[in-house]
């Protein structure tokens, strides 16, 4: 195809109004990026909204598209160049049924260039991870499986629970294939595995109770356990045999996701995404049975790369979401190439189609400064700034290539008034930095020359825009300074040779995890037929690359760094042909020095070695606008919905808004455009969204005043080398039932509810060595010894909603707590609620046993006016050999007692399985009384905390058998709480434990209702 350009006459197409139609209402869309786009297709989809809204385009430079703009150079053969490589992943259904529907109403005739979607998407299913290990830079092959459904067609995304087994089956069929090969060498690898998959495959049987709690967690333990198995089996070998270890990896990533979202309640129609958030993505992985060999794969460090957010992270939630969606939710094909530049796939069709509904459009319009009302409760005025004027008063975007309507590189000059002057100046009208001076300051005001406004420009600028808006409201403070935004680079080499196999594959394979900022690597090949080369020019391959240069907590640059960036992306681009082209490309590479032979680079030019890289396109995206918007973990609550800016008349679009899909990606832009039009009253359908968590209403709360010498320090906990002696005592439900009731369901109303899960409760005494706040500034007051005796009652949670009544966790109810210090009774009591008092402690020990431990407090015999509190014995253990059978486990014993309390089996094997995991979680009810209104709280909530074992140094049965006593004292009811026998029992069985903890911060997971002064209900 040779290169043919002519400018492609716009359409200037208005709605004809009837003279009695009431006026329209003027929307000015501040940004042509996606998003904004995607919100004007919206808002003038049908006749009856063309007639209602009328909206105006304000965009800066010559083009739209933004993060997603590709243009053509028009000196060198009209080729691609691209703001950075865009790829759609095959369940971007929003963003694809958008274009669909765009295609069909731009009614290209049949077999004219990209007539419809399918001629402009190319399937794509071949992937290569790229890893380094010991031997060097292993590549890693992955094909998904492919077939001949589309996207597109606005269908339902489907439901969790089907994404969820079509995942697993995923992993099924790769450990078929995979394991296959490398089955028989070592029994106990094959039967570990062996294991995996038969677990998983009940998991996703017909009928398999995957959506009830307590079984998905039993499920999601069993797992875990096996995958630990496996991974002792297998660590001998992963190192030495990569098949192996990707088969470990592969098992051990995905296990470890549906481990947690078995765990963590992801199963199901009340899945909360947003309650992981401020857990970082490979911290959530570890926490569920991730291996530090798995964490640095190249399996995940390709997630990253993809979401540009390698060292800063991603949120647990976001990152399982998209994860989820990209793996299982895909129609056709896992990824879509575009078939020519994303310029002209996706936003000259949308700029045709818009035109055509009588959508304005004013290029060379900076947005300088939004302005609020003197109330700062409503957006009033936009200062922009007018770069350049059109000569017939509109300009006219596009050039035509090979029948395509594109975007060129630089402004069609002819069309401008000041059009020599500014291509004499070479000035860069989409730069920040671009110092062209505006031709004209006009000031857009609120009704005058707009009604409503969608802000379209994306979140790395607002501070230079917006800073009234940000000034005048905390919610955009902390948007602006907790959603981040981070550098990209794009290169693009055009080849004098053709790629063959690119990392190994020769299936043209986009290639992810490689060395940084230059990880991701395409064969974009298929695109030189749409650029103009002629057949005496010798192009024959495409590679782009692509990555993240710095990090999401660099600054914007004050001053223009773009000569700067290009040179430092120059040195690394030629340090990486020089150095790791031979992998990525051997077929370039030279034999001898393994790098890049420059002559297989394309250069019209004929220039001789590296100075071929000046023939190809090298791209910092640095200006505000254009960094790639991060959901690092924490930032998700920061956003700000499209339809809540907090100020009249503003409406918000963006990849960086909350929609609930809050992830840097063209479907999230699309699905913000559809909220943004949404809240301006259109009526829109939106596929996959995800339902926003019922908040309650934000409440900044006080700092804390810390007070020396109070010691109530910040949480996590640590503990450190401790003994733990547990006992198992059989109790009485009906008294558990009624202590939970008293304790935890009354006051949560309803909102959850807590059952026995056993008719026991464990009576556990712990001496720690070291008890120390985790806090990074409360660690440096020290630490100190500690000693903890309480009863912990077994409980269910019971779930919600739809599946009410069924156990989602196991907890433990702590309705007495005796400790040694009083710092541990006040952390205990006022950061979780642990009814925590000071006791005096006596302890023998023969070796690991506890041979007598007795606790005296202060105590109140009877209660009556009369009576006079003194010290008096609470607790004593003491241990009496025994000539018996051997000593029984604590979990033997609660599989027995639950079986006798008429569970299912699976209850009590899951007890025992959450008492052999390295976590607890306990449930506290913390109030404090009111100081006006004495028989009330002014505070008061049902928490949970989790424990977790950081090191496990022992543990075993205790011989000998064990009996409590107890004082019969008012003040401690322990026969009426839990249904324990007057006086003091035998213990059913007893155990030591030997390790360190961290007790992490609590969960809120129900708060009552308080107005400080006026008692609640
Ligand atoms: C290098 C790179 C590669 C990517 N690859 C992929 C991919 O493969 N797949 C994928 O799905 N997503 C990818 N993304 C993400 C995707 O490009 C974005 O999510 C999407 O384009 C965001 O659209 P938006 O409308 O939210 O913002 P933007 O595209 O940033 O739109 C903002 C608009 O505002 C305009 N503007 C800015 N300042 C002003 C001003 N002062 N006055 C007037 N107008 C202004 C901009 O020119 C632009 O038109 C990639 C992003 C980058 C940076």
């Amino acid at each position: 195809m040779g290169t043919s350009t002519s400018p492609v006459e716009g359409s200037s197409t208005t709605v004809e109004g009837s003279a009695s139609a009431p006026p329209r209402e003027r929307i000015a869309i501040l940004g042509g990026g996606m998003a904004s786009l995607t919100a004007a297709f919206a808002l003038t989809d049908t006749p009856a909204l063309r007639e209602r809204h009328e909206l105006t385009v304000y965009q800066d430079g010559w083009l739209l598209g933004g993060k997603g703009a590709s243009v053509r150079r028009m000196g060198s053969r009209a080729r691609i160049e691209e703001h950075g490589l865009h790829i759609w992943l095959g369940y971007y259904e929003n963003a694809f049924t958008l274009l669909k529907r765009c295609y069909e109403e731009l009614g290209r005739p049949p077999g004219a260039p990209m007539a419809t979607l399918r001629d402009a998407f190319l399937k794509h299913s071949a992937i290569v991870i790229e890893e380094q290990t010991g031997r060097g830079w292993e590549p890693w092959s992955v094909n998904f499986q492919e077939d001949d459904d589309w996207p597109g067609d606005g269908r339902p995304l489907p439901t969790f629970v089907e994404s969820l087994r079509r995942s697993v089956r995923q992993v099924i069929e790769y450990v078929r294939t995979f394991w296959g090969e490398i089955r028989g060498r070592r029994a106990e690898v094959d039967d570990a595995v062996g294991q995996v998959q038969r677990l998983l495959e009940g998991a996703v049987a017909p009928g398999a109770p995957l959506l009830l709690g307590a079984v998905a967690r039993a499920v999601g333990d069993g797992l875990r356990a096996l995958l630990a198995r496996l991974g002792d089996a297998a660590r001998r070998d992963v190192e030495v045999e990569p098949r192996l270890r990707r088969l470990w990896v592969v098992l051990n990533f995905f296990g470890s996701i549906l481990v947690g979202a078995l765990r963590d309640g992801l199963i199901g129609p009340n899945a909360d995404f947003e309650a992981l958030d401020e857990v970082e993505f490979g911290d959530w992985l570890r926490r569920h049975g991730a291996s530090e060999t798995t964490l640095s794969s190249g399996l995940v460090k390709a997630f990253y790369h993809l979401a540009f957010c390698d060292g800063d992270g991603a949120g647990a939630g976001l990152a399982l979401l998209g994860m989820l969606r990209m793996f299982t939710c895909y129609r056709g094909a896992v990824f879509y190439k575009m078939r020519a530049g994303m310029g002209e796939t996706v936003f000259s069709p949308l700029y045709e189609v818009l035109r055509r509904r009588g959508v304005r459009f004013e290029f060379f319009h900076r947005v300088r400064r939004l302005e609020l009302s003197a109330d700062r409760r409503r957006l009033e005025r936009i200062v922009v700034g007018r770069q350049a004027t059109p000569r017939s008063g509109e300009y006219h975007p596009l050039v035509e290539v090979g029948g395509i309507p594109c975007w060129p590189d630089a402004p069609l000059h002819d069309q401008l008034v000041e059009g020599e002057a500014l291509a004499r100046s070479g000035a860069d009208l989409a730069s920040f930095w671009c110092d062209w001076p505006d031709v004209e300051r006009r000031t857009l005001r609120r009704g005058a020359d707009f009604d409503r406004v969608i802000l379209g420009i994306s979140l790395g600028a607002l501070p230079f825009i917006a800073s009234e808006l940000i000034e005048a409201s905390p919610r955009w403070q902390r948007m602006v300074e907790h959603v981040k935004t981070v550098r990209t680079v794009s290169m693009q080499l055009w080849l004098s040779e053709p790629v063959g196999r690119l990392a190994m594959s020769s299936r043209a394979p986009v290639v992810g995890a490689f060395r940084r900022p230059l990880e991701t690597w395409a064969d974009m090949t298929h695109l030189a037929p749409v650029e103009g080369w002629e057949a005496g020019d010798g192009v024959k391959g495409v590679l782009y690359a692509c990555g993240q240069l710095g990090s999401g907590d660099d600054p914007v640059s004050p001053r223009d760094p773009r000569a700067e960036d290009l040179a430092e992306l120059e040195r690394i681009a030629l340090d990486f042909l020089e150095k790791d082209m031979g992998h990525i490309w051997p077929a370039g590479a030279d034999p001898g020095r393994g790098g890049l032979r420059w002559e297989a680079l394309f250069d019209p030019e004929g220039r001789a070695g590296p100075e071929r890289l000046r023939a190809q396109y090298l791209r910092v995206n640095a200006s505000p606008s254009d960094r790639y918007v991060l959901s690092v973990a924490g930032s998700q609550k920061h956003r700000i919905a499209p339809g809540d800016a907090g100020f009249e008349g503003l409406v918000l679009a963006g990849d960086w808004t909350r929609t609930g899909y809050d992830l840097g990606c063209i479907e999230a832009a699309t699905m913000s455009g559809l909220q943004a039009a949404r809240a301006l009253g259109a009526p829109v359908t939106i596929l996959g969204e995800v339902p926003r968590r019922r908040e309650a209403p934000r409440i900044e709360l006080p700092r804390y005043v810390d007070r020396p010498g109070e010691m109530a320090l910040r949480s996590p906990y640590v503990l450190e080398d401790v003994w733990m002696t547990a006992l198992a005592l059989r109790a009485r439900p009906g008294a558990l039932r009624a202590l939970l009731d008293r304790y935890l369901n009354t006051p949560a109303r309803g909102h959850v509810r807590y059952i026995p899960a056993a008719p026991l409760v464990v009576l556990a005494a712990s001496f720690s060595e070291r008890a120390f706040s985790g806090d990074p500034e409360h660690r440096r007051v020290g630490t100190m010894p500690e000693a903890d005796i309480a009863f912990w009652v077994p409980a269910w949670a019971l779930g919600r909603g739809r599946f009410g009544g069924i156990p989602e966790r196991l907890v433990w109810f702590l309705p007495h707590v005796f400790v040694s210090t009083g710092a541990a009774a006040a952390a205990g009591r006022e950061v979780y609620g642990f009814p925590k008092s000071v006791v005096d402690v006596e302890l023998r020990r023969a070796g690991r046993a506890l041979d007598h431990l007795s606790i005296t407090g202060e105590v109140i015999p009877r209660f009556s006016p009369e009576t006079r509190a003194g010290r008096g014995r609470i607790l004593e253990i003491s241990r009496r050999e025994v000539e018996a059978a051997p000593p029984r486990s604590i979990a033997e014993v609660l599989g027995e007692l639950t079986g006798s309390f008429g569970q299912p089996p699976s209850w009590s094997t899951s007890i025992a399985r959450r008492l052999a995991a390295n976590e607890v979680t306990f449930v506290f009810l913390k109030q404090f009384r009111d100081a006006e209104h004495t028989d009330r709280a002014c505070y008061q909530a049902i928490i949970e905390a989790t424990a977790r074992v950081q090191a496990l140094r022992g543990h075993g049965r205790l011989p000998g058998a064990l009996r409590v006593a107890w004082g019969d004292h008012d003040s401690h009811p322990f026969e009426a709480d839990l249904g324990l026998e007057p006086g003091g029992q035998e213990a059913l069985a007893a155990a030591w434990v030997d390790f360190d903890f961290v007790l992490e911060p609590g969960r809120e997971v129900f708060r009552a209702a308080s107005r400080p002064g006026t008692p609640a209900g």
